[in-house]
C-alpha cells in the first residue's frame, strides 16, 4: 500500500518528535483544565488597583455572624450579631456605600444572629426581609425576636418567607434556599441556608444549619456545590457534616466566632476537616472582619 505524500516527506526521527510535543502540549491542556475545576490550595488574593463587582464581607461581630454583601447597585445583609455588634454592622455598610439594603435576611431567630437588627435598621432603609415562617405554637418569644418584628414594623418592609427548594432574584444575585426543609422547635436547624449566585460565583450560607438541617438537604438531592462556605454554627462540630462538607466542596471556607468564645468553637474536628481537604479558610475571630471579591469568574480574598 502506498503511503501518504506526508510520511514520505517527513524523516521518521522529526515524526516522532512532532508527535512527542503534540502530546506534552495535551497533557498540559488537560493539566491545566484540572488546575482550574479543582477545589483546594490558596485563594488568590485581590488586587487593590481592582474595582470588583461583588464584594462579600464576613463582618467580625464576636460571637455571631454578620455579612454585607454589595454587587453593583444591590446590596443585602445577613445576621449582624448581638446587639452590641451593630457599630461594626453599620461600619462596614457605610464603608461599601449601602444607605439602602435590598434585602435583609434573618437565618433564624437567635439573638448572635438578629441582636443588631433593630440598630441596622434605623441606620438604614431595609426595602424586604427575608425570614422563616413559624407556626403559633413555635412563634419565638425573646426580647431580641420582639425588636426584630418591631424594627420590621417601623419601616415597613417587605417580608418574604423563604422556601425550600425557592430561588430569588436580587439585581445581579440569585439566592436559591435549601432550608429550612421542615419546621423543628429547634432554632438552628430552622436556619435559612441558601446559595448566592453571581455569574459564576458561589456562595453557601448556613446560619447555625446543624446535621439534622444538612441531612434533609441532602436528602432532598439538592446541588450544594459552592466556590465559598460559611461553616454552619461558628464552626460547631454538631455542624458541617462530611456528607454536607463534600457535597458543597468549597474553595475557600469563614468560620464567624467571636475570640475565646464560651462554646470552644470553631471544634478541632471542624478544623481538621478543613485542613485534611486543604481548604483554604479564615476566621473571623483570628483575622477579623474577612473580605470575599467576586468578578462573576472567580473569588479573591482580601489580604
Ligand atoms: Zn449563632
Amino acid at each position: 500500500m502506498k503511503k501518504p505524500a506526508i510520511f514520505e516527506k517527513v524523516h521518521p526521527a522529526i515524526f516522532v518528535v512532532v508527535l512527542l510535543l503534540i502530546i506534552v502540549a495535551v497533557i498540559n491542556a488537560v493539566r491545566i483544565g484540572m488546575r482550574d475545576d479543582h477545589h483546594g490550595g490558596a485563594v488568590p488574593a485581590a488586587s487593590s488597583s481592582v474595582e470588583y463587582p461583588l464584594t462579600v464581607c464576613f463582618v467580625d461581630v464576636g460571637q455571631g455572624d454578620g455579612i454585607v454583601i454589595r454587587c453593583k447597585d444591590t446590596s443585602l445583609v445577613i445576621d449582624g450579631g448581638e446587639r452590641e455588634a451593630a457599630d461594626a454592622m453599620v461600619k462596614t455598610l457605610r464603608d461599601l456605600g449601602v444607605d439602602s439594603v435590598d434585602c435583609y435576611i434573618a437565618t433564624h431567630p437567635h439573638s448572635d444572629h438578629i441582636g443588631a437588627a433593630a440598630a441596622i435598621f434605623a441606620a438604614v432603609n431595609v426595602k424586604s426581609v427575608m425570614t422563616t415562617s413559624f407556626s403559633e405554637i413555635n412563634m419565638p418569644t425573646t426580647k431580641a425576636f420582639e425588636r426584630f418584628q418591631n424594627a420590621i414594623d417601623a419601616q415597613g418592609s417587605e417580608v418574604i418567607f423563604a422556601e425550600a427548594g425557592e430561588k430569588y432574584r436580587f439585581g445581579s444575585l440569585e439566592l436559591e434556599v435549601f432550608a429550612p426543609v421542615e419546621e423543628t422547635t429547634d432554632y438552628n436547624n430552622m436556619s435559612i441556608v441558601f446559595r448566592l449566585t453571581y455569574g459564576k460565583n458561589t456562595f453557601m450560607f448556613t446560619g447555625d444549619a446543624q446535621k439534622e438541617s444538612e441531612e434533609l438537604m441532602l436528602s432532598k438531592g439538592y446541588d450544594l456545590h459552592a466556590d465559598v462556605l460559611k461553616l454552619g454554627h461558628h464552626g460547631s462540630s454538631d455542624a458541617t457534616g462530611e456528607a454536607f462538607f463534600r457535597a458543597v466542596d468549597p474553595q475557600f471556607a469563614v468560620i464567624s466566632c467571636g475570640k475565646n468564645n464560651d462554646y470552644g468553637h470553631p471544634h478541632r474536628e471542624i478544623l481538621n476537616l478543613l485542613e485534611d481537604a486543604e481548604v483554604d479558610f479564615r476566621r473571623t475571630d483570628v483575622s477579623g472582619t474577612v473580605t470575599v471579591y467576586g468578578d462573576g469568574k472567580n473569588i479573591y480574598i482580601k489580604e
